[in-house]
């Protein structure tokens, strides 16, 4: 008979609602992360013989801190809300002050620049974050980053299958996380479940995000640019300039370069999980801070994608959060002023028409026999009203791609 730790697992797997953030391998030993055929993180639960109410307890908490089992929205009190990014303290356009950062980093380095600080200020032991495999640089792992070389050795997006909060250190005043949206949500209901205070509860900091693509796409466009990615000695998806580019090299020299626009436009972004579809918080509401692009738009609004100088935009979703950009700001760390939300959201369609057609979507999945996650707090009624044809649109729509899949 399996296990009821095996059947929650499996109802997530089963019903495409994994992000693969490996948050699961944190509460039971049973549990263990690795990529699938398709090129995703999936967990499988071991047929270890366990006493039932072991196996109750995990099966509980499983259910109230996966993000694709549950999702119930942070409820401390936030002055501000926007319909695209969610409830927030205050928001700024930033880059990293030091030029090497600001550079190397995806958007503008501030998220670099924030762990540099935290560790090398001792506001954080250490921060974990994900990185290019030393042994296998077309894959991408978690790491704790303890140094500024470190910091920097981690900056850029990773386009690509990673359980950053696999690694976290659930306790008080323990290492800070960088990662996903659905990753820091792990985290903070894990938190919530083993009652850590949230002031001691370790620092989260987190990012805009579409969606994480398969590994396959990574290893596709890399063999279409004439390397094999097992023969990778070194892949970045982008920094190194705004946006920067996907560049891969090769172990005998060869060089494979393509824009941002390309590499995610026509590679990655065509290749993203189902769970990432449906997901109710691209723009990391349970983060201290979330970072993202900052975009120049065109006359239509819509974001260019040509090199720059880096620009982004952060949030602070908490006091905490606010508390730490203060202080950064002040302390030289980044530089900063402060936005309104409402023009940002022009320049982040995704993120806008995800949230605005959610309902839509998940409709569509429950109609095609889907098991849909457990998403609370997130005014999903009150935002399809506000486009109530789209949402009809995306609800056929997710429909027959669901029944194809
Ligand atoms: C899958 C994905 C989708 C994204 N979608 C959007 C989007 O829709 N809109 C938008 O504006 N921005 C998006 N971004 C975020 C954006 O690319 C930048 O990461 C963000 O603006 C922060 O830039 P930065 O220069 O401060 O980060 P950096 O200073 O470059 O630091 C990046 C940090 O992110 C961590 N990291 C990198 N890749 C991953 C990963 N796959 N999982 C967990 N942690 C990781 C690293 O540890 C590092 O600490 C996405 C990023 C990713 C990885």
């Amino acid at each position: 008979m399996t296990s009821r730790l095996e059947r929650a697992v499996g109802t997530v797997v089963r019903n495409d609602n994994c992000s693969g953030c490996g948050g699961c391998a944190l509460l039971s030993d049973r549990i263990s992360v690795s990529l699938s055929g398709e090129g995703f993180l999936r967990p499988t639960v071991a047929a270890t013989p366990t006493p039932p109410q072991e196996d109750r307890a995990e099966a509980r908490l499983f259910n109230r801190v996966c993000p694709g089992s549950r999702l119930v929205a942070p409820a401390d009190p936030r002055p501000r809300d926007s319909r695209t990014f969610g409830p927030y303290v205050e928001a700024w356009e930033a880059w990293a002050t030091d030029p090497q950062v600001r550079n190397a980093g995806s958007s503008a380095g501030v998220l670099t620049a924030l762990t540099t600080w935290l560790v090398e200020s001792g506001r954080a032991p250490g921060v974990t974050g994900a990185a290019s495999d030393d042994t296998h640089p077309s894959r991408t792992v978690p790491v704790r980053i303890t140094t500024r070389a470190e910091a920097l050795a981690s900056s850029g997006s990773r386009y690509a299958p990673v359980g950053t909060v696999s690694r976290y250190s659930a306790q008080a005043r323990g290492d800070a996380l960088v990662g996903k949206p659905c990753e820091v949500s792990a985290a903070r209901q894990l938190n919530e479940a083993l009652g850590i205070p949230a002031e001691l509860a370790p620092i989260r900091l987190t990012f805009f995000c579409a969606g994480t693509p398969s590994q396959r796409a990574t290893d596709k466009l890399s063999a279409s640019l004439g390397v094999e990615a097992d023969d990778a000695i070194s892949l970045r998806y982008r920094g190194n300039g705004w946006p920067g580019e996907f560049t891969v090299v090769g172990s005998d020299g060869t060089v494979g370069r393509t824009s941002y626009d390309d590499s995610w436009g026509k590679h990655l972004g065509r290749d993203l999980q189902w769970r990432c579809k449906i997901c109710p918080d691209g723009t990391g509401a349970d983060g201290d801070v979330s970072v993202g692009d900052y975009w120049r738009a065109d006359e239509a609004g819509y974001p260019i994608f040509e090199d720059a100088e880096g620009s982004s935009v952060v949030i602070a979703r908490t006091r905490r959060g606010l508390a730490l950009v203060e202080a950064a700001i002040a302390e030289g760390v980044i530089t900063a002023s402060p936005i309104a939300l409402e023009g940002v959201a022009a320049i982040q369609p995704l993120q806008r028409e995800r949230r605005r057609t959610l309902l839509g979507r998940l409709l569509g999945r429950v109609s095609a026999g889907k098991k849909i996650p457990h998403f609370r707090g997130y005014g999903l009624v009150t935002l399809a009203r506000s486009d109530t044809t789209g949402n009809i649109r995306a609800a056929r729509g997710t429909f027959r791609r669901s029944r194809r899949a």
